[in-house]
């Protein structure tokens, strides 16, 4: 299919020709320093009770997540998708355990682990590095935005400059990084988000992930909006909003993610966004009522990585 833009599913089909590669989530039983309690309590807004992790299957080993997983899926080759809370946050033998326990499988071909810019202490750097030299590694670190003001609306407890001290670290080494970012935080502007993108493209990372705010069962959020004090974006909004921030994207960043995919049950507003399908069709359609592609406004004169291990374009 002729894409609009650079999106996960191409960069995994030429990363691994002829093979076909899904992520499966893993809930690894780690926590994280901003539930319990090294920063805080109770977390992140929009964080649900399975800390962004998988449902059905939290709790179980990994060994038992991998194997009905990869039961389940057409796929030949797996990459393990540390999700579930934050997955640097645990001594350095711990992390490696955990981390082996599905690499363990013939079919798992990658790891991707997501963490926060705080939690990455030289020893968990060290290993990442290792394990980014053995297999394929990217590591999801949580951003949001690069405003303080929305930082701290969404109560994560770090700062921007703590984000790009770790994603230099990160790149120092080596190591492919993944940065979250969400889209509709009340008081942010168009203006607000361009910038944020235009600081991805300063940056450079493997990739980015657009999550719409939305509302979770158990989040913060959910009272926020049960009270009528959350404002959220409408379908047409968001499609709009993202086709404008996809052409202000530097082209080699792999879109890794567009649209909320969430367990059924768990998603509460807005309802919208429980079709994924029809969110990518709007803006696939909308970039093509644009005539536009990813990276149409964005800056040429971006600087370059230093370590660029990169697939290119399609
Ligand atoms: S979103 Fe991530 S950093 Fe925030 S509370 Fe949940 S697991 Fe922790």
């Amino acid at each position: 299919m002729d894409e609009r833009f650079h999106s996960f599913a191409a960069f995994l089909r030429r990363k691994f020709p002829g093979t076909r590669v899904r992520k499966i989530p893993i809930d690894a039983g780690f926590t994280c320093p901003n539930r319990d309690g090294t920063l805080g309590r109770d977390g992140c807004v929009f964080c649900d009770p399975f800390a962004a992790g998988p449902v059905a299957t939290a709790g179980w080993t990994i060994e038992r997540q991998v194997e009905v997983r990869l039961r389940r899926s057409p796929a030949t080759s797996f990459i393990a998708y540390f999700q579930a809370n934050c997955n640097t946050h645990a001594p350095q033998d711990e992390l490696r355990r955990r981390y082996e326990a599905a690499l363990g499988h013939p079919r798992v071909v990658g790891l991707a682990v997501a963490t926060r810019p705080d939690a990455l202490p030289a020893p968990a750097l060290a290993l990442l590095q290792e394990m980014s030299g053995r297999t394929w590694l990217s590591v999801e670190l949580g951003l949001q935005s690069i405003h303080e003001r929305s930082l701290a609306w969404l109560r994560r407890r770090h700062t921007y400059a703590q984000f790009v001290s770790a994603f230099a670290e990160l790149r120092r080494r080596g190591i492919d990084v993944v940065v979250h970012l969400i889209v509709g935080i009340p008081g942010e502007t168009r203006a607000d988000m361009h910038a944020t993108v235009a600081a991805m493209n300063d940056l450079r990372p493997a990739g980015v992930k657009f999550h719409l705010l939305h509302v979770l069962r158990g989040a913060e959020l959910q009272a926020r909006h049960e009270r009528g004090e959350l404002p959220l974006l409408a379908r047409a909004e968001y499609v709009d909003i993202i086709c404008g921030l996809l052409e202000r994207l530097d082209p080699g960043i792999v879109v890794h993610r567009l649209a909320v995919d969430r367990e059924a049950g768990l998603l509460i507003a807005p309802a919208w966004a429980q079709d994924k399908a029809a969110v990518l069709g709007d803006v696939d359609a909308e970039m093509r009522r644009r005539r536009s592609f990813q990276g149409r406004l964005a800056r040429a004169d971006a600087p370059r990585p230093a370590v660029d291990k990169r697939v290119p374009m399609l």
